[in-house]
């Protein structure tokens, strides 16, 4: 069931692949009775200066946190860092490593794009603009020159694995970025298990390995999650002994399936890992 949240912990602003600048997302979530918010953008903190100030305006409270991009056996896994001291160095060198191979990456997908008879160096241009380069940029590159309808169909078209542009990336093994978060001294929680298309099995080994390498946390309550994803995440985490985290995963006003401070509930018996957050 959606419902009103007063705290979210996965939102992205423009310094990733969010439409609005980190004030304006503050703005909106205050509008929206979000007391309690985190900043995750993909592979950056970059955000979270602005955000924290206006946070303080608005009477929010602030968690400056990220969503780093890492590796699984080959798959790519997403771990959000809350509570992360935004200037640790070891952070920032993790994120300075992502943001080089993301930008490889792109210019490479450019090169499969030409190869696919679409203007592959004139989307490259555009998207390395972008302080964190996503595969959402190229998407809307592609809507705005008329190449696709949606940047949701110019995935399923061009960008999604196994499409015509698709070139995977070396991220960082997934015990990198839980290591770049702890000695950050942040929270590392698991993003969103039920994206991850693995066995039941898998998913336990994913969970155990992430546990071992300094992970605290999974996220339970995430907008896009049907009930029995909550489940499922709710019973790793009682399994596991981690703590719950809820979010929306907010990217932009228009996409209304990730609404921001609009999710379920945490679930029953699931402690929430805002405890482990310093005060
Ligand atoms: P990247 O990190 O460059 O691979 O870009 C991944 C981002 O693209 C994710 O954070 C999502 O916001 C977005 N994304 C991934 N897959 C899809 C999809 N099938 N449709 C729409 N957006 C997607
Ligand atoms: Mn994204
Ligand atoms: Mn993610
Ligand atoms: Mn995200």
């Amino acid at each position: 069931m959606t419902a009103v949240n007063r705290v979210d912990l996965h939102t992205h602003s423009n310094c990733s692949d969010g439409v609005l600048e980190p004030a304006a997302l503050v703005a909106r979530a205050a509008q929206r009775q979000v007391e309690l918010l985190a900043l995750t953008d993909h592979d950056t903190v970059s955000g979270c200066e602005e955000a924290a100030a206006a946070c303080e305006r608005h009477g929010i409270r602030f968690v400056p946190g990220v969503e780093l991009t890492c590796l699984w056996r080959q798959r790519e896994v997403h771990v959000v860092g809350l509570n992360i001291e935004r200037t640790h160095p070891v952070l920032r060198a993790h994120c300075a490593a992502v943001l080089e191979r993301r930008r490889q990456r792109i210019a490479a997908m450019g090169q499969r794009l030409t190869l696919a008879g679409l203007p592959g160096e004139a989307l490259v241009a555009e998207v390395l603009a972008a302080a964190v380069p996503t595969r959402t940029h190229l998407a809307r590159s592609l809507c705005e020159r008329g190449l696709a309808p949606t940047p949701q169909r110019a995935f399923e078209r061009w960008l999604q694995r196994g499409r015509p542009g698709y070139v995977g990336a070396q991220w960082p093994p997934l015990a990198a970025a839980v290591a770049s978060i702890v000695a950050a001294g942040g929270a590392a929680v698991l993003a969103h298990p039920h994206r991850y298309r693995v066995s039941n099995g898998a998913l336990r080994e994913l969970v155990g390995e992430f546990q071992a390498a300094g992970g605290v946390g999974i996220e339970v309550s995430l907008s896009g999650m049907g009930p029995g994803d909550t489940d499922r995440a709710a019973a790793l985490a009682r399994r596991f002994g981690l703590t719950g985290s809820i979010g929306s995963d907010f990217h932009e006003p228009n996409l209304p399936w990730r609404p921001l401070g609009r999710f379920a509930k945490l679930p029953d018996r699931i402690t929430p890992v805002m405890v482990c957050l310093a005060p």
